[in-house]
């Protein structure tokens, strides 16, 4: 049986954006108003609530960044799921390399995080890759391996559960595997996942691409077999830069 992955545009807004930056997604709604894809923002989490309020009626969501794995209680600084659905949000991005690399975030923290998430009904992206490395002492698949047993929660499904490969190396610094390394890592992905999960839920499961997705290579990266979008940093803060890869995944979805 076939399975139609819909495709998804996750960008990441990171510790980027105010009120002033609303307008952005204005933009992206009307320009993509009849998208065949779905279109995902992760604005700072001050912004949630303004953000929601923006795209609704349109087909973009709003995400968060990071979340707390317990439901309340004595985190100063922290947000928790339940937080984030009541702000608007209908997804939260867990386990980035940098939420990894600055507060030392283990899988098994990330694991929490994804689980809490999805028992609000909030959709999990979860972020894996390997640092530069780990790639060149040919470490790559192993460290995707063990991040996957280890961040990706048991309940997870097509619906609750998206991946987003980035390279730790390809994030902010303009550099991109070849569409060969970014394939095999895809590829990898989804037979890990039908091993854990079956052939069903494996191939319902978006996989995305980030790392340095700008428009001059994003439809190169969408017709690599297995990539269902991308989650985008830096090229996600304007409209002139995010519509492009947008489109980009819309002409790729056919
Ligand atoms: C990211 O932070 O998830 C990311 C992919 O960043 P950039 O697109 O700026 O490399």
């Amino acid at each position: 049986m076939h399975i139609m992955r819909r495709k998804l545009a996750a960008g990441n807004w990171k510790m980027n954006g105010t009120h002033a930056d609303l307008g952005t997604l204005r933009t992206l709604a009307e320009t993509h108003d009849t998208s065949p894809v779905d279109i995902l923002i992760c604005p700072p989490a001050p912004l949630l609530d303004r953000a929601a309020q923006v795209v609704e009626g349109s087909p973009l969501t709003i995400g968060g960044q990071d979340c707390h794995p317990a439901a309340s209680g004595a985190h100063t600084g922290d947000i928790s799921v339940a937080m984030l659905a009541d702000a608007g949000a209908t997804a939260v991005i867990v386990g980035h390399s940098e939420r990894r690399t600055d507060h030392n975030e283990r899988n098994d923290d990330v694991r929490a995080k994804a689980n809490a998430a999805m028992a609000e009904g909030l959709m999990a992206v979860i972020c894996l890759g390997e640092s530069l490395a780990e790639r060149e002492a040919s470490n790559t698949l192993d460290i995707i391996a063990g991040q996957m047993s280890g961040s990706i929660p048991d309940l997870s499904t097509g619906e609750n559960l998206v991946i987003a490969y980035e390279p730790i190396w390809a994030i902010g610094t303009g550099k991109v595997p070849t569409t060969d390394q970014i394939g095999e890592v895809h590829g990898f992905i989804r037979t890990r996942l039908e091993r854990r999960f079956g052939a069903g839920v494996a191939r319902s499961v978006r996989v995305l691409y980030g790392g340095s997705v700008k428009p001059a290579n994003a439809a190169e990266i969408f017709a690599v077999p297995h990539v269902d979008g991308a989650l985008v940093g830096g090229a996600s803060l304007t409209a002139e830069d995010f519509s492009p890869i947008i489109a980009a995944l819309e002409a790729a979805a056919g």
